[in-house]
C-alpha cells in the first residue's frame, strides 16, 4: 500500500503556479486577485478562508477577505457581488458555505460572473464540464484527479466508484472520470447493495460525510482508494475512509488531513489563474 501524500503533491503545484503566476505578472503587469466573501462566525469557515488567503498570498496573488456579519442582508451580499464582478483587478469571487440560513445560498452564488467563478459551481460552468469542455471545474474534484495521476496508474477503461452525489463534489467528479475514460458509478444515500458497487471499483471514492464509513470488507483488493471525507470528531480530523483497515487492502489511499483537502486550495489557485486569463 502506498500513501498519495496530498501535501507533498499540492506544494509541487503550488511551486508551478507560483512560476506561471510570475509570468503572468510580466505580461500583463498586474497580478490575478481573489476576492473571498465570507459571512458570520462558523471557526471551520473562518479558517478555511484564512488558509485561501494565505495561499494566495504564497503563489504571488491579491488576495481580499470581505467578511460580513452574521445579519448581513441579501442586499448588502448582493450589492457586494455586482461591485466585485465590475472590478477589473479582481478575476476570482468565492463565496464561502454554508451562509447563515436566513440567505438564499442558490441565488447568492448564482450572482458570481461565470467567468469569475472560481469554485466551478455556476450552471455554465457545471454545464461546459458536462458537456466535456470545462472551462472551470469544481477544486475538489479537480484535486482528485490531479492525485489519481500522481500515482502513475492510468484511470482510462478503470472502474470509478463514487459515494456521494453532490454538486460540488460528487456530480463533478463524476464527470471529470468520464472524461478521463473511467467507467463512472454513483452511489447515495438511497443505493441498494452499496458494498456489492463498490467492491467492484479499481477506483473509489467517497464523498459522505460520516466518519470511518468505508471499511474494508468494502474494498477490492489493490484498489485506488480516495477520502474525500473531512468530519469533525472528538478524535479530530477523521475521513469517510476507516484508513486503519482499508490501508491493508488498498494500492494507493490518501490520509486524512493530508490527502485531498490541501489539493483543494491547490485547485482554486489554478482556476484563478486561469479566470485571470494565463
Ligand atoms: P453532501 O452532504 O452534500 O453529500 C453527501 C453525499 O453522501 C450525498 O450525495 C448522499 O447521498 C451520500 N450519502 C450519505 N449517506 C450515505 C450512505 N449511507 N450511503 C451512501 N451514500 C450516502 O456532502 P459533500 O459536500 O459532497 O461533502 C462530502 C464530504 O466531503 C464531507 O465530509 C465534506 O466535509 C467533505 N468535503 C471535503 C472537501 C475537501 O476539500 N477535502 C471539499 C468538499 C467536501
Amino acid at each position: 500500500m502506498k500513501i498519495i501524500d496530498g501535501k507533498a503533491i499540492s506544494e509541487k503545484v503550488r511551486n508551478e503556479i507560483k512560476e506561471q503566476t510570475q509570468v503572468y505578472i510580466n505580461k500583463h503587469g498586474r497580478k490575478p486577485g481573489l476576492a473571498v466573501i465570507i459571512a458570520g462566525d462558523n471557526p471551520a469557515s473562518k479558517t478555511y478562508v484564512a488558509n485561501k488567503i494565505k495561499a494566495c498570498k504564497e503563489v504571488g496573488f491579491n488576495s481580499y477577505c470581505i467578511e460580513f456579519p452574521k445579519n448581513v442582508s441579501e442586499d448588502t451580499l448582493t450589492k457586494k457581488i455586482i461591485e466585485l464582478n465590475n472590478n477589473e483587478d479582481i478575476d476570482g469571487i468565492l463565496v464561502q458555505l454554508p451562509l447563515p440560513s436566513h440567505l438564499n445560498e442558490k441565488y447568492i452564488l448564482s450572482l458570481i460572473a461565470d467567468n469569475k467563478d472560481v469554485d466551478g459551481f455556476s450552471a455554465y460552468n457545471m454545464g461546459l464540464l458536462a458537456l466535456g469542455r470545462p472551462k472551470i471545474a469544481a477544486c475538489t474534484p479537480l484535486g482528485v484527479i490531479e492525485l489519481l495521476k500522481s500515482t502513475g496508474e492510468s484511470i482510462e477503461g478503470k472502474h470509478a466508484v463514487i459515494i456521494g452525489r453532490s454538486n460540488i463534489v460528487g456530480k463533478p467528479m463524476a464527470m471529470l472520470l468520464l472524461m478521463e475514460n473511467a467507467t463512472v458509478t454513483i452511489c447515495h444515500s438511497k443505493t441498494k447493495n452499496l458494498s456489492e458497487i463498490t467492491k467492484t471499483a479499481d477506483i473509489l471514492i467517497a464523498a459522505i460525510g460520516k466518519p470511518c464509513f468505508v471499511k474494508k470488507d468494502m474494498v477490492k483488493e489493490d484498489a485506488i482508494v480516495i477520502d474525500v471525507g473531512i468530519n469533525r470528531t472528538e478524535k479530530g480530523l477523521q475521513g469517510d475512509v476507516d484508513f486503519n483497515e482499508v490501508s491493508e487492502i488498498a494500492s494507493y489511499i490518501t490520509p486524512v488531513p493530508g490527502g485531498v483537502g490541501p489539493m483543494t486550495i491547490t485547485m482554486l489557485l489554478k482556476n484563478t489563474l486561469t479566470a485571470a486569463g494565463l
